[in-house]
């Protein structure tokens, strides 16, 4: 798939609260097929970052190209079509409905836009229905949740919950994939399945990932762009060993 994973680019981006700046004239670039970290201390911009290129904050100025595409000022359901697809830092899927319909409705809603490769769109909807239902098992298995499909979501552990959002980002079959602290909250263990799926996904389905995370151990293995905010500022961007190594993000992590 990473043939038609365009670059994204944002360029000069600020967004503005009342009296305070989350980001100011922030630029970086995600190369297709790449893991590209946003680090930095809390407030720093990381979280206003994303609602920007979902859809959910306004650009005060500044670009965010997807390709051809302008994302500033395009609405969450339009940017979602376009194939990115985003994990919230708190859980946001829907508690009682099943994690196999909540899986499920991303897909029939990209079916609808048309996003979905000609491959899918088959004539008969119940055969339809079952393609989506095996892919969302296929991918369901590949997290590690394919036993809970049958359960509420809210039924799960913290931990599982956050696996299963991120199947349903996966679902969208998306091609820029925002993950916002993926693995705050989980077990050891769930930590290294998490960082194991999207080193699998970056390897198998060579989607673009922006990753924003605390644990450092995570950002290290998987990002192979590091871009560290502070104060709504780029600070620092390179390898993770470059921006490790940097005296600025030292001395920002350490809060001076
Ligand atoms: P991070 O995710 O890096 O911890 P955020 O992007 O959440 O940081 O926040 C950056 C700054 O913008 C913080 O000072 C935060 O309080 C502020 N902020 C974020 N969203 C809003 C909003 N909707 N209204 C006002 N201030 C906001
Ligand atoms: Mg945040």
């Amino acid at each position: 798939a990473s043939g038609d994973v365009p670059p994204l680019t944002i360029r000069d981006l600020t967004v503005r609260f009342a009296g305070l700046t989350a980001l100011d004239a922030v630029s970086l670039t995600v190369e297709p097929g790449t893991v590209h970290a946003v680090i930095g201390p809390n407030g720093a911009g990381k979280s206003t970052c994303f609602n920007v290129l979902s859809g959910v904050y306004r650009a005060t100025s500044g670009s965010v190209r997807f390709g051809p595409h302008e994302l500033t000022g395009m609405r969450p359901h339009r940017i979602a079509e376009l194939g990115v697809a985003r994990i919230f830092q708190n859980l946001a899927l829907p508690p009682r409905a099943t994690v196999a319909d909540s899986l499920l409705l991303g897909r029939h809603r990209l079916t609808r836009a048309g996003f979905l490769g000609a491959g899918l769109r088959l004539p008969s909807a119940a055969r339809e229905d079952r393609v989506h239902r095996e892919r969302v098992r296929e991918i369901a298995a590949f997290v590690g949740i394919e036993d809970q499909l049958g359960l509420p979501a809210g039924a799960l552990p913290y931990g599982q919950r956050k696996l299963a959002e991120l199947a349903r980002a996966l679902c969208m079959e998306p091609r820029l994939l925002l993950l916002d602290e993926p693995v705050a909250g989980m077990t050891a263990a769930e930590r290294r399945r998490t960082a194991a799926v999207i080193a699998g996904v970056r390897e198998g389905l060579g989607i673009s990932i922006v990753l924003v995370e605390h644990d450092m151990g995570v950002v290290m293995r998987l990002a192979d762009t590091v871009t560290v905010l502070d104060f709504g500022r780029r600070i620092a961007s390179g390898t993770p060993g470059d921006v490790q190594n940097d005296p600025a993000v030292v001395r920002a992590y350490l809060g001076q």
